[in-house]
């Protein structure tokens, strides 16, 4: 009989767990690009940049789609850790209150292009990327 790996998946915000199930397969954004982690992956520290967290369980071909912020991933023998500013299941995102911080962002890169120099343009990028990543994850439910 073939034997069944699991790949313990914990994701863990500042706010608390997000998710801890033992699935099949986890695609996570990685800084030089997607990485696709199995069971039994090799050891890995990565950094993880705002994107979309792909989970595989191991019942049927369904996926469970993840928005997250910035963090960092580790991998070690069966157990995936990721550790993010900010993650959200797609089912949890509220797509309208994303429209909004992408209108705010909007408002304050067209401030700072006005000459405002008191905007925080990194800021104000960031939480649209943040804000465009969710309407994007948001939208496959
Ligand atoms: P907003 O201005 O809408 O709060 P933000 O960029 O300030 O957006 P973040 O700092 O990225 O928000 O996240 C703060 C908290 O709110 C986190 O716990 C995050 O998971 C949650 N969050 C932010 N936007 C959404 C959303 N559209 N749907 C669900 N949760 C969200």
């Amino acid at each position: 009989m073939e034997e069944r790996t699991e790949l313990k998946c914990e994701i863990v915000t500042p706010e608390g767990l997000v998710m801890d199930e033992n699935v099949a397969m986890v695609i996570v954004p990685g800084e030089m690009g997607e990485l696709g982690i199995l069971p039994r992956h090799a050891p890995i520290v990565s950094r993880t940049v705002v994107g979309d967290v792909r989970v595989k369980r191991h019942d049927g071909d369904d996926w469970q789609f993840l928005a997250v912020g910035n963090g960092y991933v580790k991998v070690q023998f069966d157990r995936l850790l990721m550790l993010a500013d900010t993650a959200e299941l797609a089912e949890d995102i509220d797509v309208a209150r994303a429209e909004e911080a992408v209108h705010r962002a909007d408002e304050w890169l067209a401030k700072y292009r006005g000459g405002d120099g008191g905007v925080d343009v990194r800021r104000a990028e960031q939480s649209r990327k943040r804000a465009m990543n969710r309407l994007k994850v948001g939208g496959r439910v």
